[in-house]
Parts: C-alpha cells; structure tokens; sequence
C-alpha cells in the first residue's frame, strides 16, 4: 500500500495540480469547469475518448442534480473513475491465485521491447516461487541475444529453471520444450518469454499464433492466460501498443509497468476502460518486490488519497 501510495505521487500531484488550478475560483460546476476538467483528464493521459465518457457522465449527473459545487466534483470524479477501472478478480492484495485444475499454468507474457517484459516476468517468477510454487520460463524472445542474457540472471537470481536455445531459433519450439520439461518436473507455472517485434503486424500475428499452436501439443488449453505488458511512462504509447497487441493475438490481461516515477499513470484508467481488459499488475519499481497485483479500489484510494 506504501508502496502504490509513493508510487503513485507523481501522477497525484500532477493531476490535483491541475484539477486545483482548473476550478480556482469557481464554486459550482458548470460548462466551464466541465471543459477544463477535459482538458486535465486529457494531458493527464487518460485518453480522448475515456475523457469524453468521463465528462458525459459528470454532465448527465450535473443535469440530474442541478447544483453541483466543486467540492462535490472530486467525489463524483472518484466514482466515475472506479466504475470504469476494470476488476481484477484473479488476483487479490496478496497475489496471484493460480486456477484449480491447470497445471502447469502456463502465461505467455507479449509485449515490445524495453516496456519492462523481462523484469516483470522475473518478479512474478519470484512472488510464484516466494508462494511456494514450482516456475519455469521459456525463453522465447530468441530474437535478441540479450533477452535470453536477461532472461537467465532472472532465473539464477530467483532460482528457477530456464528452456532457452541458441539465439535465432524458432520461438514455439522453445516454447514446447518448456512445456514439455515443465510437465515432465510437476511444474505449477510456466512463464513464456515473447518477442515483440511490431514492425510487421502480420508476423507478429503468425509467431505468436505458432507459438500459441505448439503449445498445445503439451498442454491442450495452454496459454491460459496471455498477458500484456506495457510501459505506462510512454503514456499514449502504450494505448497504441496495446491496440496493435489486441488486433493481433487475444490478449487477455496487461501489466502496466513504469508507474512510479512518472506522472502519466492515468493512462492506467483509459486502457482499462477502451480495452476491458484486466488490469493484472502494476509495476512500481525495479526491484523484486515491486510489482503489485492491481486493485481498483485501492488503486482510486492512492490517487485520491
Ligand atoms: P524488456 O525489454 O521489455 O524485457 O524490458 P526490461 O525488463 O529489460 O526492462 C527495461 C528497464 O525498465 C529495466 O531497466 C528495468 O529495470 C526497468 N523497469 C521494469 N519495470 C519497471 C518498473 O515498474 N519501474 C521502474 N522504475 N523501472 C522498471
């Protein structure tokens, strides 16, 4: 909690800034208010349209209660925003909770280069095996050198196994050789390294689609889940790679990583609300401890204080 507080400040402190700035002076709200509250939610990285949802709802509860004062508008700024972050229902404060019945639960983790994947897949393999769960990782990134180099200090400072080839060769085969060792030593989850190369929207579709395919030769519903991680300091960046990971494979949670440090983590709010897709974790830092599962409310109670 101390954590997502401090990590959160300066995505706080910008945001109230502005809000602060945007109704000084003024006691009700009106056309006005409403328009530069558009303005903040907007260079706040929450997004054009997720803006606009924000506003229309805020209008139509102006219309229906007549006298709004600014004061008021926090709370109903509050509201609004949590209703429209989405529920992580798989992971609680304390962590994941991995399925009855899917074993070895097997993440592939997508994503470009340079937003956090290898850290991210690193931490989480360190909480798993913290909660007393057997991990492997496959290193399927086999497209650049250092993201199996990156990949194995992971493994060797958390003390978990790793598949890896030789640099340059075929992901999904990587990726059945992980599965089939992890079933082979009772493994509890497996954690699949991807490159992720948008410079060809089509190829990024094939490998990821090949990768997804020669998985279930070993495990036949594998990936149970695939998540996407993005680096929420690159803002309106992030929207767009999360647009482009969506259009080519089935995405079905995000890791939004980055957010300490920067003051763009209302980007958080928008790509919850354009993507519906659970928001499963927050990176807050660099170290091991610091990649929490996201919690909505708590997540609001850190930006509202
Ligand atoms: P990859 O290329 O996507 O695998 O990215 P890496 O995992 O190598 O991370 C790139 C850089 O971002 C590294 O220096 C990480 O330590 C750093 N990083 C990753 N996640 C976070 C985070 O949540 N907060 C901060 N401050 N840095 C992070």
């Amino acid at each position: 909690k101390e954590t997502l507080d401090k990590g959160l400040e300066k995505t706080k402190e910008s945001f109230f800034g502005k809000l602060t700035r945007a109704v000084a002076g003024k006691s009700k709200v009106d056309d006005d208010v409403l328009d530069r509250l558009e303005e903040v939610l907007v260079t706040s990285d929450v997004g054009v349209d997720t803006t606009l949802n924000i506003i229309d709802r805020i209008e139509k509860r102006v219309a229906r209660d007549k006298y709004v004062t600014v004061n008021e508008l926090n709370d109903i700024l509050r509201d609004e925003i949590a209703s429209l972050l989405t529920e992580n229902n798989t992971a609680d404060t304390e962590g994941f909770v991995l399925p009855e019945g899917k074993k070895p639960y097997v993440i592939m983790v997508v994503g470009v280069n340079g937003v956090g994947k290898t850290t991210t897949i690193g931490k989480l393999a360190y909480q798993f095996k913290k909660a007393g769960k057997k991990v492997y990782l496959g290193a399927s990134d086999t497209f650049r050198a250092a993201a199996v180099e990156q990949l194995e200090i992971w493994s060797e400072r958390v003390g978990v196994p790793i598949v890896k080839q030789q640099m340059g060769s075929d992901p999904a085969s990587v990726a059945f050789d992980t599965l089939s060792s992890a079933m082979a030593n009772g493994a509890d989850v497996v954690l699949i390294d991807t490159a992720g190369r948008l410079h060809n929207k089509k190829g990024l579709m094939d490998e990821l689609s090949k990768i997804k395919r020669v998985m279930q030769k070993v495990v036949p519903d594998a990936p149970h889940d695939v998540m996407l991680v993005l680096d929420g300091s690159t803002g309106q960046n992030a929207f767009e790679q999360a647009k482009q990971f969506t259009l080519a494979t089935e995405v079905t949670s995000m890791a939004i990583t980055k957010l300490d440090g920067t003051a763009k983590g209302g980007v958080v709010i928008g790509i919850s609300d354009q993507f519906k897709i659970p928001v499963r974790y927050i990176g807050l830092g660099e170290g091991v401890e610091d990649l929490q599962p996201f919690n909505r409310k708590e997540f609001v109670k850190s930006l509202f204080g």
